[in-house]
């Protein structure tokens, strides 16, 4: 693809993602959506993984619906890695520019010519390999700008007379992904969050100073709130218009942090390496990408407040993403109106609750079966009493509950064991909870507050 046509589906895709792409039902939206289900399944017909299944299906009724295709996971995603791509790459190749670009922190290599990996952030497991082409590349920064850039950063993009929008973006891993909205009229400045904090903050500060500080701060939920502290402390005298949550959950307290250190509310981009999942709007609504993404609800809770979602991108043609369920775990918002504000139909969710074993599983206490406490709860709980510590961590290992506490007040792990204890009594489930010594985060690795070990 020729570098003029790449900068047409980006700008393409921008104008769709931000003007266009308007349904004024819910009815007409999943008309349309029914229809890219169906060129989907047409193109992934001629992938190798799914051409067997293709045969088969179309021998019975002659038209594939997505029903028919496997739901697949991680697992099975690294067996038939070289099935499920469209350039024949192999994993071991992918793995190999990808390991060596996060040890050399040099993110530039490629694979067969052209194509960026990324690789899922895992803290336990296999890490997945995820292949993205230019045109992806194009498509996804189109609908990012295009859906969360204020209109004053929008009028500065287009007016060459004024300097380019200023972009700061913390990145645990390679900027290849970002680096293809950089152009004239939009600066980057990369931070490696490999690199100590001081040293951001001294560099942010010393542009600000220049007059040059960003009008756009892109982070991860805990770097921000690291940065909302210095503004508020007057180290830092950065005055974004607009910030942007990612990686991370963002939790409810984070979010007025920032708030009242830059005067506006943080924005959530939920990208996975899977795919760009969800986006918040003008109005505040985190809605679901489902322009670009089909989202199937695997629920977790009779209720149906939560899920795991199951994505198809139909943006991706390079590697395969049909099916594929995510080890998240998403609330709805039983609130939400069918069209938001904003006026878009497309499904809102409450919030993006971390991933599946952030979920704590319990023995009830008649001892007969297994309590699910979900991430959204134990927060609330940690939230209110979170006067007594600066941060908190809470694994399970087994039947306990190791709670770790930053600069606790004296009693505060007596009053947070007695606040779970609690809580966990009114789930019906019990455990012992212990208090485990604070250790500093590592600055390279993803936050994750709740975690449960995998069973032995
Ligand atoms: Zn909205």
């Amino acid at each position: 693809m020729t570098d003029r046509a790449l900068v047409a589906a980006m700008t393409g895709r921008f104008v769709r993602a931000r003007w266009g792409f308007r349904f004024r039902t819910r009815a007409r939206f999943e008309a349309w959506q029914r229809r890219r289900i169906r060129s989907f399944l047409r193109r992934v017909a001629r992938v190798p993984f799914y051409r067997s299944a293709a045969a088969t299906a179309d021998g019975a009724n002659g038209r594939r619906v997505l029903g028919d295709l496997p739901v697949i996971d991680k697992a099975t995603m690294l067996e038939h890695f070289d099935a499920l791509n469209t350039r024949g790459v192999r994993l071991a190749d992918a793995l190999g520019v990808a390991l060596e670009a996060e040890r050399s922190r040099d993110f530039t290599p490629l694979v067969d010519g052209d194509l960026t990996v990324g690789l899922s952030s895992g803290t336990s497991g296999r890490r997945a390999a995820f292949l993205v082409s230019p045109r992806e590349r194009r498509l996804w920064a189109g609908t990012v700008l295009g859906r969360v850039l204020d209109a004053r950063s929008l009028r500065q993009l287009v007016q060459p007379w004024r300097p380019p929008v200023r972009i700061a973006f913390f990145l645990r891993a390679g900027g290849n992904l970002y680096e293809s909205v950089a152009s004239s009229r939009i600066r980057f400045a990369f931070h490696d969050l490999t690199e100590p904090m001081a040293a951001h903050v001294a560099e942010l500060q010393a542009a600000a100073r220049r007059g040059a500080g960003p009008d756009v701060l892109v982070a991860p939920a805990s770097v921000l709130d690291a940065l909302a502290r210095e503004a508020r402390a007057g180290v830092l005298g950065i005055r974004p218009r607009l910030v942007i949550s990612v990686a991370e959950v963002l939790e409810t307290e984070t979010a007025e942090r920032v708030e009242a250190a830059w005067g506006v509310a943080p924005r959530q981009v939920y990208q996975a390496t899977e795919g760009l999942l969800a986006i918040t709007c003008p109005q505040g609504a985190l809605h679901l990408n489902e322009e670009s993404v089909h989202i199937e609800r695997e629920w977790l809770d009779e209720a149906r407040t939560r899920f795991q979602p199951i994505v198809t991108d139909f943006d991706r043609t390079t590697q395969i993403i049909a099916r594929y369920r995510l080890d998240d775990v998403l609330r709805v918002d039983p609130e939400a109106p069918a069209r938001c504000r904003c006026g878009r139909v497309t499904a809102v969710v409450a919030a993006v609750d971390g991933r599946a074993d952030a979920v704590l599983r319990l023995p009830a206490i008649d001892g007969r079966s297994v309590v699910e406490v979900f991430p959204d709860v134990v927060r609330q709980v940690m939230a209110r009493g979170s006067s007594a510590y600066a941060d908190w961590r809470i694994r399970q290992a087994g039947l306990d509950l190791h709670v770790s506490l930053a600069e606790p007040a004296p009693d505060a792990h007596a009053q947070v064991a007695a606040s779970l204890t609690a809580l966990l009594a009114r789930y019906g489930c019990h455990a012992t909870v212990l208090s485990a010594p604070w250790q500093e985060p590592d600055p390279t690795a993803k936050v994750r507050r709740i975690v449960r070990e995998a069973a032995p």
